[in-house]
């Protein structure tokens, strides 16, 4: 089975009900790929009702409990979402997670029915390091776990000095970490060559194409231009 082709959008802390007419707008194109909104947790049920796929932008470890301002992944699978966001860079940045921890939270949206977009990449520092390679190898080995399979896991690389910069890396550097991370999924999970990898960070309708065409890359995770549905639609499109 070959990977299948997502186009996702992450919306971030973007958008109120006045935003789901974007969504509107993108539905009203035929797309020859998945498409998934991960908007804020506030707007999950009403992009669900629209019958496009739709998931959060994290959840806890745990089914239920004490957490103030937490969201279990059995949550947000009751009003409609299919996927949850995992190990995003804010989230990694903000809230000082840890690959363990993204584990732990992926395991919980697989119990729960999720399928987990597992977030992956390196910061600028690291990359003029020569250490991207070695960065990426161990996110992948420390935030994906052992229940992952290509039916309930998406690996998202968004290198962090690409995420809402404009900036983005060459066609061969994109390359050289998708097939990194295809090795890498091969030789851990025996089902590893169908796990839909998707590149992130400024993915534009100017670039998609390009982009797509790169061996791996099986999709985008689209921050800011998706937002607005003359923007993700021509990446939808170009998929
Ligand atoms: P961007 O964000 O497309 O705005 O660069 C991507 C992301 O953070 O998922």
């Amino acid at each position: 089975m070959a990977p299948r082709k997502l186009a996702a959008g992450n919306w971030k802390m973007n958008g109120t009900l006045a935003a789901l007419a974007e969504i509107d707008r993108v539905l009203a194109q035929p797309a020859g790929c998945d498409v998934l909104i991960c908007p804020p947790a506030t707007l999950i049920q009403a992009v669900a009702a629209k019958g496009i796929a739709t998931g959060g932008q994290d959840c806890h470890a745990k089914p239920s409990g004490a957490h103030t301002g937490d969201i279990a992944a059995g949550q947000l699978k009751d009003v409609g979402a299919s996927h949850v966001i995992l190990g995003h860079s804010e989230r990694r940045t903000d809230h000082a997670e840890t690959d363990a921890q993204v584990a732990a939270k992926a395991t919980a949206a697989h119990e729960a029915g999720l399928v987990a977009v597992i977030c992956v990449g390196e910061t600028e520092a690291q990359r003029d390091a020569g250490q991207t390679l070695d960065v990426i190898s161990a996110q992948l080995a420390g935030s994906v776990p052992d229940c992952a399979t290509a039916a309930n896991t998406v690996i998202a690389y968004e290198p962090v000095w690409a995420i809402g910069t404009g900036r983005t890396p060459t066609n061969d550097q994109i390359a050289e970490v998708h097939a990194l991370m295809r090795d890498r999924l091969a030789a851990r999970f025996a089902d590893g060559a169908d796990f839909a990898l998707l590149y992130g960070g400024s993915v534009k309708p100017g670039n998609a194409a390009e982009i797509f065409a790169i061996p791996h890359v099986n999709g985008a995770l689209v921050g800011g231009a998706s937002l607005k549905a003359s923007d993700f639609g021509p990446i939808v499109a170009a998929l």
